[in-house]
C-alpha cells in the first residue's frame, strides 16, 4: 500500500512516515500543498493523509482539487483546530476521515487501515485467487473464465475466503460472517462447504487453493499447500 503524506511540519511528517513504514507501507511525503497535489495527480496512491494548514495551497484547496479531477484516493485530514467547521467542511470537500492534532500515532494507523479496507471493499467488483475469479456485482464465479455452480452459501463462503485471501480464518469467523450465528464446536458444516467448494473449483492433482489449518480453519492463498499447516494457537 502506497500513502502520500502532505504535510509541512518536518517532525510530524517524519513521524508520521515512520511510523507507518513501520507497518510496511510505502510513504511518500510532500512539504506544501502544492507538490503534494501534484504528486497525488501523478500517482496512484492508496490513501493520503492530508494536513490543513499548508504553504502554498493549503488542504481543503487541495481536496478540492483532487476531487475535481475524478481522484477517488481515500483521504484523512489533519485538523489542527478541530472546530466543527474545520471537520465538516473537510468531509463536504470529499475527506474520508480526519484527525484532530496532536493525535496518537496508532489512532492514525486505526483510521487508515479503517478507510483502506472501506475503499477496497467499495470498488472492488472482482476477486482473485489463481485460475478462480468472483464477479462481486453479478455473484457469479469463474474457473479460466467458466462458471462454476455455486449455491448461495457456497458463494458467501468462498468470497470471504477470497476477500481475506492469505488470511488464517478461524472456525468461528467464518460462522459469524458466512452463517451469521455463533459457532458451534460440534458441527462440521464449515467442513463439508469447504469439502464442496473445493471439489468444485480445484482441479485434482493441482495446488489446493484452501488450504486446512488444523485445528484452527482455513486460508485460502494461491500456491495453496506448500507450506506445513499451523498447529492451532490462541485464536
Ligand atoms: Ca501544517
Amino acid at each position: 500500500m502506497r500513502i502520500l503524506v502532505i504535510e509541512d511540519e518536518r517532525k510530524v511528517a517524519s513521524f508520521i512516515k515512520r511510523g507507518l513504514e513501520e507497518e510496511r507501507y510505502i510513504v511518500e511525503t510532500a512539504a506544501d500543498g502544492q507538490i503534494g497535489l501534484d504528486l497525488a495527480l501523478n500517482n496512484v496512491f492508496d490513501a493520503i493523509v492530508l494536513d490543513v494548514m499548508l504553504p502554498k495551497l493549503d488542504g481543503y484547496s487541495v481536496l478540492r482539487a483532487i476531487r475535481d479531477e475524478g481522484n477517488a484516493t481515500p483521504v484523512i485530514m489533519l485538523t489542527a483546530r478541530g472546530t466543527t467547521e474545520d471537520r465538516v467542511q473537510g468531509l463536504d470537500l470529499g475527506a474520508d476521515d480526519y484527525l484532530s492534532k496532536p493525535f496518537h500515532f496508532e489512532e492514525l494507523a486505526a483510521r487508515l487501515r479503517s478507510i483502506l479496507r472501506r475503499s477496497t471493499t467499495e470498488k472492488t467488483t472482482k476477486l482473485q485467487c489463481g485460475e478462480i475469479t468472483l464477479d462481486l456485482v453479478t455473484h457469479f464465479a469463474f474457473r479460466d473464465e467458466k462458471e462454476i455452480e455455486l449455491t448461495t452459501k457456497e458463494y458467501a463462503l468462498l468470497e470471504y475466503l477470497m476477500r481475506n485471501k492469505d488470511r488464517i480464518l478461524s472456525r468461528s469467523m467464518i460462522m459469524q460472517h458466512v452463517w451469521k450465528h455463533n459457532f458451534d464446536p460440534e458441527s462440521n458444516i464449515i467442513d463439508v462447504y469447504v469439502k464442496r467448494i473445493r471439489q468444485k473449483i480445484e482441479k485434482p492433482g493441482q495446488t489446493q487453493l484452501i488450504t486446512s489449518i488444523r485445528g484452527v480453519g482455513y486460508r485460502m492463498r494461491e500456491g495453496g499447500s506448500h507450506e506445513p499447516e499451523v498447529e492451532a494457537s490462541a485464536e
